[in-house]
């Protein structure tokens, strides 16, 4: 039985691609099978994965006009996971799709042309665009659940608030089943009492869970990306590692709980 997780904030620089990459890493190195989606435009997933999207003949924008199978832009990383990838065309959604009717199956249909071809997963994980629109929506009705990572800083509260709407919505007219598992603290500095306010006020004002441990702040991410592989690999036995594979270890509970 495949799960499938979105990680989706509208607000960008999060950590969502990060958090989908190295939660994929430390999912696959737990002996799962895992597909990562890159639903950004930006395709920054795709990136930091070592592929570079001028260099593929299809990603996921042909799968979801007709243009090619979901086999056939599947690309392997050497994280381990396997990468539907994206590039820039996948901006076009937003304005292809914009009035058209059963647009948020868009990557549930992707998804299913997968598992009809054969394709299972243990856990799908998407990285969703910092956008409310077209192609997060589909998200979250492709997703069983969603995770929403969370920089603690002033400004965070609002854009939950935003994101909650949304799920309101999917919950009401397009996916009855997606279930919020919470919030992942990200860029956690947890010396400061504020980070730790901020996370509390957000956890109660909208009666979230909080995913543990969070995730510590720390320069050993910005240094990953090059080699295409996640710290996982580039910090192994780093905090920031270590705490990746526990927050895996925890999606794996839950995801027995459900
Ligand atoms: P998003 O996908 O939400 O836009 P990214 O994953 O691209 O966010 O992260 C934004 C930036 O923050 C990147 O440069 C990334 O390397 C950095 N970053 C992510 N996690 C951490 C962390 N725990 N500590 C320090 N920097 C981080
Ligand atoms: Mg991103």
């Amino acid at each position: 039985m495949t799960t499938t997780l979105a990680l989706a904030n509208q607000k960008g620089g999060v950590a969502k691609t990060t958090s989908v990459a190295t939660l994929g890493a430390a999912l696959a190195e737990m002996g799962h099978s895992v597909l990562l989606v890159d639903l950004d435009p930006q395709a920054c997933l795709t990136f930091s994965l070592g592929i570079d999207p001028e260099d593929l003949e299809t990603s996921l924008h042909d799968v979801m006009v007709g243009g090619a199978t979901a086999a056939d832009v599947l690309v392997g990383t050497e994280d381990g996971p396997d990468l539907m990838p994206a590039a820039i065309t996948l901006a076009r959604v937003e304005t292809e799709f914009a009035q058209v009717a059963g647009r948020e199956r868009l990557v549930a249909t992707v998804l299913d042309t997968l598992a009809a071809q054969g394709l299972d997963y243990d856990w799908v994980l998407l990285d969703c665009p910092p956008t409310l629109g077209v192609l997060t929506v589909a998200a979250l009705t492709a997703a069983d659940a969603l995770v929403v990572p969370l920089q603690c800083e002033t400004l965070a509260h609002r854009g939950v608030g935003q994101l909650l709407d949304t799920v309101h919505d999917v919950l009401e007219h397009t996916n009855p089943d997606l279930e919020v598992w919470g919030v992942l603290p990200t860029m956690f500095d947890g010396r400061t009492t504020h980070a730790r306010t901020v996370l509390e006020t957000i956890a109660e004002t909208y009666d979230l869970d909080v995913v543990s441990p969070p995730i510590p702040k720390t320069i050993k991410f910005a240094e990953a990306p090059a080699g295409g592989r996640s710290i996982l690999t580039t910090a192994r036995t780093s905090k920031g590692a270590n705490a990746y594979r526990e927050v895996a270890q925890w999606l794996e509970r839950r995801r027995v709980r459900r």
